[in-house]
């Protein structure tokens, strides 16, 4: 019987397509695929076994790198929020962990630390963000101490993160990095700046690491291009089934609300999907859907497990496929009608949605 839970599906070959795409755009940059908050909701093992060509692995949390290694992801992973306590540090090293140092009294406990091996450390500058990253006047000296401590391996790596890299027309992006490259110009070490806004906007940047995440999942991270127009694929399709075909006479108030009123008699298609699958409320009458490839318009409001549709005299069957995001209907368009970003949405997902791989 076939399912009617929500389903995302994930293509795994449109991943890898990206990754391409994104090699294309940065062909001299070593690649720091962005997977926290699992994967951008695509799910974190599933995508990390699938980027074999990517030389490390992003995220967010210690919690996040050792799900990776207790699935047997044997790539570099490094922490971007770096640690929080003393004794995660044990935990670092054992999992052969990289931090991202990011604020002083962090740095003071790792070198205070005593460690049965030394950690690869990505030190992190504020360059005009103002969220993580040490004190421009803070680098030299954190620089020099890490630099010599048995407890750091190797050169140190440094970074930093772009505000407003999606911008094209906004000076700050040139800003940072010229304030990144004057602080960092008499230190020994990779450097790396790139999201994927500044993959794609700011070629100055890539140096010589590229961190893409949105990209990765064949989403634009600009407002002007989706994904496509990107030469990216879309690797999540949101989609359901309809379960209800009914028919509405002209003045019928539809749904919580009754916020929509039908303009002539018409036919309605109920779809498993709502806001406790983690598909925005905003979409009511607001969004579109796909039903056997055409867009159809969804009117009412979005319920808890359920959204209307407007399908007039199409050939519209109770079963039939519907199709939330994905290909032919950007995730983009949907954040950019309920108000929000693409991040958000992927994000959002909740773990009524079964999640297959292809
Ligand atoms: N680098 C850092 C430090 C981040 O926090 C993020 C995500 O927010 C990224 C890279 C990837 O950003 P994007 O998904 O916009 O490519």
């Amino acid at each position: 019987m076939q399912s009617r839970r929500p389903q995302a599906i994930i293509d795994l070959s449109a991943l890898n397509h990206n990754f391409t795409r994104v090699k294309q755009l940065a062909p001299n940059s070593k690649v720091l695929a962005v997977l926290k908050a699992n994967a951008y909701g695509h799910g974190m093992l599933p995508v990390a076994q699938a980027l074999k060509q990517a030389d490390a692995i992003g995220v967010a949390r210690l919690d996040e790198a050792l799900a990776l290694r207790a699935g047997g992801i044997a790539k570099p992973i490094v922490l971007l929020e770096g640690f929080f306590h003393a004794d995660e540090l044990e935990q670092v090293v054992a999992s052969n962990l990289q931090l991202v140092i990011h604020y002083r009294e962090q740095a003071e406990a790792l070198l205070d630390a005593k460690l049965d091996a030394p950690v690869r450390v990505w030190l992190k500058v504020d360059s005009g963000m103002h969220r993580l990253g040490i004190y421009p006047d803070e680098f030299n000296a954190l620089y020099q101490r890490l630099s010599q401590s048995d407890n750091v391996q190797g050169p140190l790596r440094l970074m930093s993160h772009f505000a407003s890299s999606d911008e094209l027309h906004n000076p700050a992006t040139l800003a940072q990095l010229q304030l990144f490259q004057q602080i960092t110009q008499h230190a020994v070490g990779e450097h790396s700046l790139a999201n994927s806004a500044a993959v794609l906007n700011w070629p100055q940047s890539h140096a010589d690491w590229i961190r893409p995440g949105l990209m990765l999942y064949g989403v634009s991270p600009v407002s002007n291009n989706t994904g496509a127009e990107l030469g990216l694929k879309p690797a999540m399709t949101l989609a359901s089934s309809v379960i209800a075909v009914r028919e509405v006479k002209a003045g019928d108030a539809v749904g919580y609300g009754g916020s929509w009123i039908a303009a002539h008699n018409t036919r309605l298609a109920v779809v498993a999907m709502g806001y406790g699958d983690g598909y925005p409320r905003g979409a009511g009458n607001n969004a579109d859907v796909l039903i056997r490839g055409k867009r159809m318009p969804i009117v009412g409001r979005v319920s808890m497990d359920m959204i209307t549709v407007d399908i007039g005299a199409e050939p519209v069957a109770v079963g039939d496929s519907v199709v939330l995001w994905g290909e032919g209907l950007p995730v983009e368009q949907l954040a950019h009608c309920v108000d929000t970003i693409a991040y958000e949405l992927l994000c959002n997902i909740t773990s009524r949605v079964q999640f297959s791989y292809k």
